[in-house]
């Protein structure tokens, strides 16, 4: 078995960091030649790790290797120990799924559902399921809706419904496919604080979203991907620390204001009296002056994203 396990000595002591997932030149190119991943590399660590990218990145064709939907064409995984070519098995135990479109039966009833989930993944003893699916939908705020259909929850509710199913036979991991898109900010909230409560238990989440905001609140470490390749591995502090001095406020006339948007990716554009104040990463400002602003995370993802400047990212 491959330990997973990066040990550094600090001083006398040691330091363990346990990683939970060992991603290594991970590759998929689709049969029409597509090369949706670029040998990847990544060692995630247990609590809420967030993938990051824009539509077409290749997040989803790393979480279907993940969950073990599809083959990749090169590399290798190892969750937990185990390797995801030969121990499929293994690894279902250990892994729960939430995919992007996730659909609910019509006929099913909130609790019945869960208690389909639960039985499917092996819970026999109806009193014990019983108690089981209760407590996790009471955790995820269903309980008052547990004899709702199923398909006519609210959004945010099909969601946390969807956890629900993901969590019940306790995975050491759980998979979360873009799970905020068309929430409202209510529902979005609420179901963050959902996965931080689920983290907080010792489950392992991997959050993959397009929503820089899905990110900032709630995760320890991160990987952005585009374009198949990982541009940035870290933790969302350290991603703003590396856009310090990046971002800048410019104001221009209306006379400049293309040269210097059509120069630099724009954050934001606003009009003020004699033309704009504009937003934009950089480097370093050529041609133009500028005041740097505080990076904060939307900042950081367009310095990192954009392909002229990945030459400075890892
Ligand atoms: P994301 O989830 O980040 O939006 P995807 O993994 O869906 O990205 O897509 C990554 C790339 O692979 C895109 O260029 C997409 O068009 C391509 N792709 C995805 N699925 C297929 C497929 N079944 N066949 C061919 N190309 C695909």
């Amino acid at each position: 078995m491959r330990l997973a396990l990066l040990v550094s000595e600090v001083e006398k002591s040691v330091t363990i960091i346990a990683v939970s997932i060992i991603i290594e030149g991970l590759t998929k190119t689709y049969p029409n030649g597509n090369h949706a991943l670029k040998g990847i590399n990544l060692q995630i660590p247990p609590g809420m790790f967030g993938l990051l990218g824009p539509n077409g990145a290749g997040k989803s064709t790393l979480i279907r290797i993940l969950v073990a939907l599809m083959e990749p064409t090169e590399g290798k995984v190892t969750m937990f120990g185990h390797d995801l070519r030969t121990q499929k098995q293994e690894i279902r135990k250990i892994l729960g799924y939430l995919p992007q479109d996730f659909r609910f039966f019509a006929r099913y009833k909130t609790y019945e559902f869960l208690d389909y989930a639960a039985r499917l993944s092996g819970m026999n003893d109806s009193r014990k399921r019983k108690s089981a699916v209760d407590a996790m939908l009471e955790q995820v705020g269903l309980y008052e809706a547990r004899d709702r259909y199923a398909a006519r929850l609210s959004g945010g509710m099909k969601r946390r419904l969807g956890i629900a199913q993901a969590l019940i036979h306790e995975p050491k991991i759980i998979i979360v496919d873009e799970p905020t898109t068309g929430l409202d900010p209510e529902e979005r909230i609420r179901f963050r604080n959902l996965l931080s409560q689920v983290s907080a238990r010792d489950v392992s989440i991997i959050l993959s979203t397009h929503i820089v905001g899905d990110i900032s609140s709630s995760c320890t470490s991160m990987a952005l991907l585009n374009k198949g390749e990982i541009s940035f591995f870290g933790s969302p502090e350290e991603m703003l620390r590396r856009a310090e001095g990046k971002v800048w406020l410019v104001r221009v006339s209306n006379k400049d204001f293309k040269e210097l948007t059509n120069k630099y990716p724009v954050i934001s554009t606003i009009p003020i009296d004699d033309g704009w104040e504009v937003q934009v990463v950089a480097e370093k400002l050529d041609g133009f002056r500028g005041e740097n602003i505080v990076p904060n995370l939307e900042h950081a993802y367009v310095y990192f994203m954009d392909a002229q400047l990945n030459q400075w990212a890892v």
